[in-house]
Formats: C-alpha cells, sequence, structure tokens
C-alpha cells in the first residue's frame, strides 16, 4: 500500500509525491495556496502557487519579492509524481480548492470555502474525489445564513436611519473578501460610499483583477466630517478602537460577520448593529458540498471538527479530524497587525 497522497506535518499539509505543502504555516521550498487570507498564506516560503484570479491579492498579502506562479481554474500541472489543478471555492476573490491526483486517486482540500452568491469571486464548484478535505468552521447545526438579500435590506434601511438623523453609517467587515462583497451588493443611489485604507487597497486589487465595483473614496485625513453625514464608510473591524474613526465625526457602526449570529458575539462588541453576512459556508452548505464531491472518505479541519466527524460517521462516511493551524472567520484579533500597516 502506498503513503497517503497528503500527510500533516510540523510545517503543514505536505503531499510527498509532488513535494509540495498546501497553505503551510512555515515557511517551506514549495507552497500551493488556497487564498490570501492570513491564516492560509504566510510569508517566508521559497515559491508560491495560486489561482491566476488570487495572484493579485497574494501579491499585496506577500510583497513584492515572493515568488508567485499562477495557474488558471481548472488547468492541470504535472508536479513530480502528482497531477494537481485547483479549482474555484466561491470564498474570496482567487479562492482555490486543491485537487491532487496520484493513479486515479484523488484528494480534494478546500480551503476556505461558501455556496452561497457573491458576485466578487467565482462560485464554488463541487469536484468529485475519493478524499475530501473540509473547513468546518459553522459546522454545527445552528448556523443558517439567511437569504443575502435580507441582509443588504438590512443595511440600506440602517443607513436610511442613520441619514435622517445626521449620521455616517460606519460598516465594519474584513479587509478582504467581505468588505468587496458588501460593497458589491450597495445600493449606491443612497449615498455616497468611503472607504478605510485598508479596504481601498483591497479594492483595487479587485478591480484590477476585472471585478467591477461601485465607485468609492478613501477617506483621508483632509476629507471634510460634513463629507460623511450621508455616507457609508466601509472600515476593518479593528479600526473600530483607532483614532481613525475621529475623522468621521458622530457616526451609527455594523459588524458584518457570520458570528453576528450568535447574540454573544453581538454584545462582545460596542456596535450598534450586526449584520449576518459571512464567506464561509453554513450547515446546510457544508453537508451538500460534503455530499456533491461524493467523497466516502472526509478530513474535517478547523472549526466545529467533533460533532462534524460525528455527523458524517452517522451517515456512514469514514471521517477524521485534521489539526490544523487554520483560522475561524476572520475578526479584528487576526486582523490587527494589517490595519496598522495600511491607515
Ligand atoms: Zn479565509
Ligand atoms: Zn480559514
Amino acid at each position: 500500500m502506498s503513503a497517503p497522497l497528503l500527510t500533516l506535518t510540523d510545517a503543514g499539509l505536505y503531499c510527498p509525491d509532488g513535494d509540495f505543502f498546501i497553505d503551510p504555516w512555515q515557511p517551506v521550498s514549495r507552497a500551493v495556496i488556497t487564498h490570501a487570507h492570513a491564516d492560509h498564506a504566510r510569508p517566508g516560503s521559497a515559491s508560491y502557487l495560486s489561482a491566476q484570479d488570487g495572484v493579485s491579492v497574494l501579491r499585496h498579502r506577500l510583497g513584492p519579492y515572493a515568488q508567485i506562479d499562477a495557474l488558471p481554474y481548472g488547468d492541470t500541472q504535472q508536479i513530480i509524481g502528482v497531477r494537481l489543478s485547483l479549482h474555484p471555492a466561491g470564498h474570496i476573490l482567487g479562492s482555490a480548492q486543491v485537487r491532487v491526483e496520484r493513479g486515479g486517486e484523488v484528494w480534494v482540500v478546500s480551503g476556505d470555502y461558501k455556496t452561497a452568491p457573491d458576485p466578487t469571486c467565482r462560485p464554488f464548484e463541487p469536484i468529485r474525489c475519493h478524499t475530501f478535505v473540509t473547513e468546518s468552521t459553522f459546522g454545527l447545526p445552528i448556523y443558517r445564513w439567511p437569504a443575502e438579500q435580507e441582509i443588504f435590506e438590512q443595511i440600506h434601511a440602517f443607513w436610511r436611519e442613520n441619514q435622517e438623523v445626521g449620521l455616517a453609517t460606519v460598516i465594519f467587515a474584513y479587509s478582504l473578501g467581505k468588505a468587496q462583497r458588501i460593497l458589491a451588493g450597495l445600493d449606491t443611489s443612497i449615498g455616497p460610499i468611503y472607504c478605510h485604507g485598508a479596504v481601498d487597497s483591497m479594492n483595487q486589487r479587485y478591480r484590477e483583477t476585472g471585478i467591477s465595483l461601485p465607485p468609492t473614496t478613501l477617506v483621508t485625513e483632509e476629507t471634510h466630517k460634513d463629507a460623511f453625514c450621508r455616507a457609508l464608510i466601509l472600515a476593518p473591524p479593528s479600526a473600530q478602537r483607532s483614532p481613525w474613526t475621529r475623522r468621521l465625526g458622530d457616526y451609527a457602526g455594523g459588524f458584518v460577520s457570520g458570528w453576528m449570529l450568535i447574540r454573544g458575539a453581538r454584545r462582545r462588541r460596542v456596535v450598534e448593529r450586526g449584520f449576518v453576512l459571512s464567506d464561509h459556508a453554513d450547515w446546510p452548505g457544508l453537508l451538500s458540498s460534503i455530499e456533491a464531491t461524493g467523497a466516502q472518505r472526509v478530513l474535517v479541519t478547523h472549526g466545529h471538527i467533533v460533532p462534524m466527524v460525528q455527523w458524517l460517521r452517522e451517515k456512514g462516511l469514514e471521517a477524521h479530524g485534521l489539526q490544523t493551524r487554520f483560522e475561524g472567520e476572520l475578526d479584528e484579533v487576526s486582523e490587527e497587525s494589517e490595519s496598522k500597516t495600511n491607515v
């Protein structure tokens, strides 16, 4: 019997027959990257392979000197003893599932993924495989996302209410992926849209990759406060506790995250409103995606590993937990360093 296609090492998930790592957490010689969020794309590796759509945002994360090779979705590359291809994961721009094949045996590593619609990235494509490595950030039956349209109606109503009382509307959302998804869904007839620098630089990467986003203006120190009273301002969660918000005058804040479904999460943050929009699959999304792969073996990573493994076993699948160092839906803590460099 040959060795497993992928195995867990101290540096991350490793493919011995292809001599590469997927989203390693230590520097390695060859890293295949599922997407550019900080917990999956770490600096220091000698070379990186990314889906073509993700190169621009990954470059932003890794800096000008990183060696990044691009692979279009669906194209196959032979890497030593395995065939590798990348397929849309629907999570953020350029996010990919990694398909690895050796002699007819197929493994797919999902990275982070979602099944809800998102105009800023290619939709999740289920890939048939024998072994599927799935995330489980929201892997509990309580997590069921409301329709996206409903959430945008709530955000628009909040914006209008604030306009009526002369308050700026600040929407705190992770600067890579979430902010662009919100931006793409906003009704621009309500008022002007401004962005914090961290969001603005990601918007630029999206636009240069060909994603159309509504027009936005960068908030600078010179922008007069009066400009904001009818505006919606998109900012990263960490900006909420920074002096940056003083530029805006009086405002009402809203926080956009899958965690907003949980009352406790909303209470812990000093925000007026929470909006439930996630860049991860909810419970039904996870289950339908796993089923669509046809995989008989499922390895469950970050999130609710134990209940998910148990549920899959009850369905007759072989399921195991896989202890990686990926985080769940990123919030203000993991974004701290980024906002410091992008004010
Ligand atoms: Zn992610
Ligand atoms: Zn993740």
